[in-house]
């Protein structure tokens, strides 16, 4: 990776996924395409950001999909370390972002979670030394923390973030939603409605009370016998710290268990000017 990459000339796109790619990872390549010279794709089921508990092994993987797929969409060079590559033995440069932006949401309900992004991602940006990175907004929070570790680490690499990419009937496109059985994929679709239930109240009926927007999301959730919600949280959409009042850009965030699998989604919530 790093003597193609000193052979690139001109300005080098980086998309990192784990894989199992879909038509989400699939915006942030074309986009990625058209904005560089030069594209790398990682392929990366990144032990460190899994719990012990959680799903590591079982994730699904396809290299073989992934550059086919990769392939078709004039990818220069696909990454796809193996982890004692990334890890080797001993490994202890752990790249960590502390205070309210990783403490809370994902950094609450999984523990060393974001640490493990972090430390991958840096570990990427300077293997491929990327002018541009891209993620999905799908991750937000991880977005938001990478953008935070780019700034405190000084690497000079642009975080772009794209929108979520849903199936037509509104589910988010992700790698986990081939864990779901048809009555868990047809229960998951309450995760897109309490979104949208929480965007109508704000931007149609003017609702700003975060509480009521929240209680709201939940009750819906809770009308799903098959849904069991880890957190939902109105939150500034910068900082996302939790909002008492949506006077200013909002997140609804979401993570809801559907069975045995983790769903997370957020939408975007615009209070009407007064
Ligand atoms: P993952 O392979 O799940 O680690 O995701 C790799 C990148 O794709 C991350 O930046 C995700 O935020 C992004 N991504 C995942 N799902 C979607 C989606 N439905 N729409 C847009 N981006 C996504």
């Amino acid at each position: 990776m790093e003597a193609e990459r000193t052979a690139m000339k001109g300005r080098v796109g980086l998309v990192p996924t784990m894989g199992a790619l879909h038509e989400g990872h699939l915006s942030l390549i074309r986009r990625a395409r058209q904005d560089n010279d030069h594209l790398v794709v990682t392929v990366f089921v990144n032990p460190a950001q899994f719990g012990p508990q959680e799903d590591f092994a079982a994730y699904p993987r396809d290299l073989d999909r992934d550059l086919r797929l990769l392939e078709a969409e004039g990818v220069d060079v696909v990454f796809a370390p193996p982890p004692e590559e990334i890890y080797p033995p001993g490994f202890d440069e752990w790249v960590e972002i502390s205070g309210p932006l990783t403490s809370t949401l994902e950094g609450a309900f999984r523990p060393g979670h974001l640490r493990g992004v972090t430390t991958v991602v840096a570990r990427l940006f300077r293997i491929v030394r990327p002018q541009r990175a891209y993620f999905g907004e799908k991750d937000a929070q991880q977005l938001r923390v990478v953008r935070r570790m780019v700034e405190e680490q000084r690497l000079s690499v642009e975080v772009i973030g794209l929108p979520t990419v849903r199936e037509p009937d509104g589910l988010a496109m992700s790698s986990r939603n081939a864990y779901l059985s048809q009555e868990e994929r047809r229960a998951a679709l309450v995760v897109p409605r309490a979104l949208a239930l929480a965007r109508r109240m704000v931007e149609a009926e003017g609702v700003r009370d975060a509480a009521a927007v929240r209680r709201a999301a939940e009750e819906l959730l809770r009308g799903e016998p098959r849904a069991r919600i880890d957190y939902a949280a109105v939150a500034d959409r910068e900082t996302l710290e939790e909002l008492t009042e949506i006077d200013r850009p909002a997140l609804l965030l979401l993570a809801v268990r559907i069975g045995a699998t983790r769903l997370i989604d957020n939408v975007a919530l615009t209070p009407r000017s007064p």
